[in-house]
């Protein structure tokens, strides 16, 4: 394990080397841009299309940006998808097949990407996710998934701490953030005129050192930590970070028809979550009749399809999916993962058209005089 640098301060006007540095070496940058009234990770080439001086709100059902006249890029809290579509992509070929002319039929693999690609403003929370999803893909005990894995290695992350929380923030109470403390190859933590840089890598040493920079004085590093400081005052908790044993006992609580009256199954919450990894895959048959793809899509535990089996939808109305929801991401997580699969992003409450809070929900869940006064 390579010593990690010390604190170093990266001037605001050099954030374009570091950048340069990664694309000299064949990296593809990600970052930050506004784009539809949102911040999201697009192709990134120079620090100008970084989103300077905007803030991002959440509530329930509610994101909006707000200008605060900063001549800071990182001032956002979360992008609704994170990083996960860079390595689990929403939707792609997994094989493709022919019959030529003898009716021979000819399977063939797509090529498997070996682009590097540069993350920068990749947050705690997403960290502690793309630990969850290399469980799943790169798990040993089955076979890691070859598309995962090899895009997988050539991630380079630049993480950014925190400096503000939104209202819809909980990693606190899961112990997934607010500070990046592994799992990065860069971190850095902006302050007024740049940012303290740290290497997690030997990777990102390599970049860093070329800069020649200086290391952060103690006013500098003084300012990073008053800044990350403001990240930790989140409003919202989870009741427990292991609520297996509550959900369990809840199964039949009457908050599960609240829930179900509200929710509109539409999958949001699924698709934001940067920790699901379910998907579905389908034939895709070409209309010569001599070729087809088999296709890998997202799939959501509201979808009639998931729970499919057998000729029948076992999970069949909404109460019964919201409900596999959040007993798999708070409950049997524990006995798959040794943990909960969720980072307190709070992606889910903000992308929820139905404005459902799940902090709101697992509250009233972790009472169970409801069940106790039914019965
Ligand atoms: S369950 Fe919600 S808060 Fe937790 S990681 Fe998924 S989107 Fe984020
Ligand atoms: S909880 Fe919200 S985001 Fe999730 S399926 Fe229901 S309505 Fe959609």
């Amino acid at each position: 394990m390579t010593q990690p640098l010390s604190p170093q301060f990266l001037p605001r006007d050099q954030l374009q080397r570091l950048l340069d540095g990664l694309h000299q070496a064949g990296h593809k940058t990600y970052g930050p841009q506004l784009c539809d009234g949102a911040i999201v990770y697009a192709p990134l080439n120079t620090v100008e299309e970084l989103p300077q001086g905007v803030e991002d709100h959440h509530a329930p059902g509610s994101y909006r940006l707000k200008e605060n006249g900063s001549q800071r890029w990182f001032d956002w809290v979360s992008t609704p998808q994170g990083i996960k579509p860079l390595l689990f992509k929403p939707r792609e070929i997994l094989w493709r097949a022919t019959r030529d002319a003898t009716g021979a039929i000819h399977f063939k693999n797509p090529e498997n990407s070996t682009e590097k690609v540069a993350i920068i403003g990749a947050r705690a929370c997403d960290l502690a996710a793309l630990a969850l999803q290399d469980r799943h893909f790169l798990s040993i005990e089955q076979t890691p998934d070859p598309f995962y894995a090899e895009r997988r290695r050539h991630l380079f992350i630049i993480a950014i701490n925190c400096t503000r929380a939104a209202d819809t923030c909980f990693c606190v109470s899961c112990g997934d953030g607010p500070k990046c403390e592994h799992g990065f190859d860069i971190a850095m933590t902006e302050i007024e005129h740049g940012f303290i840089i740290v290497s997690g890598s030997l990777q990102g040493k390599q970049f860093i050192k070329p800069l020649a920079l200086n290391s952060a004085d103690p006013a500098q590093l003084d300012e990073a930590a008053q800044r990350e400081a403001n990240a930790t005052q989140q409003q919202r908790a989870v009741p427990s970070q292991n609520m297996r044993e509550t959900l369990f006992n809840a199964l039949d609580h009457p908050q599960w028809d609240d829930i179900a009256s509200r929710c509109l199954s539409c999958g949001n919450c699924t698709a934001v979550c940067p920790s699901c990894f379910c998907y579905s895959e389908q034939a895709a048959p070409q209309l010569d009749g001599n070729s087809t793809e088999q296709l890998r899509e997202w799939d959501s535990c509201f979808t009639q399809g998931h729970s499919y089996m057998h000729g029948i939808t076992l999970r069949n109305d909404t109460r019964l999916r919201y409900r596999q929801w959040l007993t798999h991401k708070f409950a049997s997580w524990h006995d798959q993962q040794g943990r909960s699969g969720c980072t307190g992003c709070g992606r889910c409450i903000s992308w929820c058209p139905a404005g459902i809070d799940i902090i709101e929900e697992l509250t009233i869940l972790s009472d169970n005089r409801g069940v106790a006064d039914d019965a």
